[in-house]
């Protein structure tokens, strides 16, 4: 039984989806104006790894995540840089996409932009007036919150506690200040399309709400979810427009993630401790940032700092090499039942999604491995194959892939191209051609240790080394052992 926290409720509840196995959940994604930073990681792989789990528990899950192509930021950046907010957010979206392949985090089954969906906004808009839930001005059209019982439910606020919250501004027509643009009417030079109001475009809120509804083809969704700082007024402003609409709940779960600081700051240019996720993934391998956020719970905040990362470099490092020498005695990893380690992980995943003590079943079961491997167990290869399936199963369910692989997986691409033309040069010295192309990693490296150690023979030392360090900067590291034979394994 899965039990989550439920912003909504302010509890923690069993997880009944409307109509199992199948999972509705739809999460508000990026505005692309600029490059996705190490806050928006987060954001992306903590639901990445609920949708994965909630898969795993065999649920199947539809998964819609929007991307916001119109906006006040998008037109502000666009202005400042001098060119065309379209061509601002075709680039941003490239980018985007680039990030989330390199982070590993899946795609959505869909991910509608704003801006492909505008007619079905107005309609959504218009069927509100005609409810009596929104009214048009010359500015644009606006939604009555006072006539919406239930807003605040979601944020925990009374009226006079938003009203405190709300921007006042006199440009705008509004009936009441806590009333929000479902529909802004178009400035000079802003981008518009045409509607029954003019020309214009949508506000930020009710995008969510008809894509949502759209993409998943229901009224109510299973799970929301969204960072910590949309509760108010975004999530609270969906919610209105979406019951107004259908009388019936928008969302039946809510989960929201903690923010992330930067050594106890805010991000933000301006401190210039902004660290785009291309940054970090230069840095790292995209696992390694991943340990460093599942070793928080989703729902709290995170300290981004660099020691941090080298933390959970160490601590993944730890899984790799078990499973490298695992798989190097030829350990099939296949289930046996011999080990509790998948029930408890499953225990912890179950209780709202927490990662921290899941991922310490996993350096359980590593630690386990070591034990064993260096024990006279009679039924070691038995054991060891169980615990290496389950440390695969539950790495998989958390979006981690310290398999076995190409060695460049996750690394920049630079590495290759000068691993292979090391290879090649102690090659071309050994054979006079270059035949690398056809052979795999594992035989260029496995080559390159017998001319080392060949070199070794001939007392060749600073050759011998040479090859080495070439390994080394390749990202493979050797040892060798006392009866001479030379190991190697994946750097992180
Ligand atoms: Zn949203």
């Amino acid at each position: 039984m899965i039990r989550i926290y439920n912003t909504l409720t302010k509890q923690k509840e069993e997880f009944k989806p409307l109509n199992p196995p199948v999972v509705n959940m739809y999460t508000c994604g990026v505005t692309v104006y600029d490059d996705c930073h190490i806050g928006h990681a987060r954001s992306l792989y903590v639901f990445d790894v609920i949708r994965r789990y909630l898969k795993y528990r065999g649920y199947d899950v539809r998964f819609v995540r929007n991307i916001t192509d119109v906006d006040d930021k998008i037109i502000n950046r666009a202005n400042d840089l001098k060119v065309g907010w379209l061509d601002l957010v075709e680039k941003y979206i490239a980018a985007y996409r680039k990030d989330l392949r390199s982070l590993g985090v899946a795609d959505a089954d869909a991910e509608p932009r704003a801006t492909q969906n505008i007619p079905e906004m107005i309609t959504y808009i218009q069927a509100l007036i005609q409810k009596g839930f929104a009214y048009a001005t010359n500015t644009g059209v606006y939604f009555s919150v006072r006539k919406f019982k239930g807003y605040g439910k979601l944020s925990g606020q009374s009226l006079d506690q938003m009203l405190e919250g709300v921007r006042k501004t006199t440009a705008e027509s509004k009936h009441d200040p806590l009333d929000f643009a479902l529909w802004k009417a178009a400035k000079e030079g802003e981008p518009f399309w045409e509607s029954p109001w003019g020309k214009g475009r949508p506000g930020w809120h009710i995008e969510c709400s008809v894509m949502s509804q759209k993409y998943l083809k229901v009224d109510t969704l299973d799970i929301h979810a969204g960072g910590r700082d949309l509760v108010f007024p975004h999530h609270e402003n969906e919610i209105a427009q979406s019951e107004a609409l259908t009388g019936k709940p928008f969302a039946n779960y809510w989960i929201h993630h903690g923010l992330l600081t930067i050594e106890a700051q805010k991000m933000s240019k301006s401190l210039g401790n902004f660290i785009t996720i291309r940054d970090v993934l230069s840095k790292y391998p995209a696992d390694v940032l991943k340990i460093m956020y599942l070793q928080a719970h989703y729902s709290s905040p995170v300290d981004f700092s660099w020691e941090k990362m080298e933390a959970a470099k160490k601590a993944y490092e730890s899984i790799v090499i078990v499973v490298d020498k695992l798989e190097k005695m030829n350990i099939p990893g296949k289930p046996g039942g011999l080990n509790g380690f998948r029930d408890s992980f499953v225990s912890h995943m179950d209780d709202d999604f927490n990662t921290p003590r899941a991922l310490s079943v996993v350096f359980d079961a590593v630690h386990e491995c070591n034990r064993l491997m260096g024990s006279g167990d009679a039924l070691k290869d038995d054991k060891l194959s169980d615990i290496l399936y389950s440390i695969k199963e539950m790495a998989e369910a958390l979006g981690l892939s310290p398999g076995k692989g190409d060695i460049f997986k996750q690394k920049d691409i630079n590495d290759k191209a000068n691993f292979l033309s090391f290879v090649a040069a102690i090659l071309r010295d050994e054979r006079g051609c270059m035949i690398t192309g056809e052979m795999s990693e594992k035989e260029q490296i496995d080559l390159a240790i017998k001319k080392r150690n060949s070199l070794r023979k001939e007392k060749k030392y600073k050759e011998a080394d040479d090859i080495r360090k070439g390994l080394d900067a390749a990202g493979v590291i050797l040892e060798d052992s006392k009866d001479g034979q030379t190991a190697w394994r994946r750097k992180i």
